[in-house]
């Protein structure tokens, strides 16, 4: 099974997702933190990528389709992305890339919050974990790309079939975790 987390930079995708893999046991395959430790480690695709996400700008799509296809092929079970895709061609390379080998996207669940919630979350975020990309310049370009760029992943997966939750990503962890996993229960029936 394949799930996406999908939402605007600070609506908690990567919280969420860390409480699913422990509810569902499905395998956390982030592509920020894969690109951070790439940084960190100062690799070659780390050093190619740091300049452009430390400005909040959005990797391009061949770098990302290619980490994620390397890390795609390396499990078997149950997967939920947390920020990929990210652009419409990115989530057409993935539904390629499952197609190979007769996989698709189950369901999305798509996290909904006010911009300025996002932002606040996003500047306090920076004060606790001090994340390069989290400076106010750095919001606002990724805020930008979101716009422009990732919210029309949620049309091609409506315009595909794929069911996609609208989860209401304001309030505490719990209370939108709650929600997450009522929504992650009845795409998978499961109910955990
Ligand atoms: P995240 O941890 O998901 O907020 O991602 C942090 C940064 O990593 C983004 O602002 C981008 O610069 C880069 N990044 C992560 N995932 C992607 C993606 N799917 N496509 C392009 N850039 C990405």
């Amino acid at each position: 099974m394949i799930g996406v987390i999908f939402g605007p930079p600070g609506s908690g995708k990567g919280t969420q997702a860390a409480l699913l893999h422990d509810r569902f046991n499905l395998v956390h395959l982030s592509t920020g933190e894969i690109l951070r430790h790439e940084v960190a480690r100062g690799s070659e695709l780390g050093r190619e990528v740091g300049r452009i996400m430390q400005a909040g700008q959005l990797v391009p799509d061949d770098l990302v389709d290619r980490v994620v296809q390397e890390h795609l092929r390396q499990v078997e079970g149950d997967v939920l992305l947390d920020g990929f895709p990210r652009t419409v061609e990115q989530a057409k390379a993935l539904d390629e890339m499952l197609a190979d080998a007769d996989r698709h996207v189950d369901f999305v669940i798509a996290l909904e919050a006010p911009e300025k919630l996002l932002v606040e979350r996003l500047l306090h975020r920076a004060q606790v974990e001090g994340r390069a990309d989290d400076t106010r310049q750095a919001i606002e370009e990724r805020m930008h790309e979101y716009r422009t760029r990732t919210a029309a992943v949620l049309d091609h997966y409506r315009s595909t079939g794929v069911p996609v939750f609208e989860v209401d990503a304001e309030g505490s962890v719990d209370a939108v975790f709650e929600r997450v996993r009522a929504s992650v229960s009845q795409a998978t029936a499961r109910p955990l």
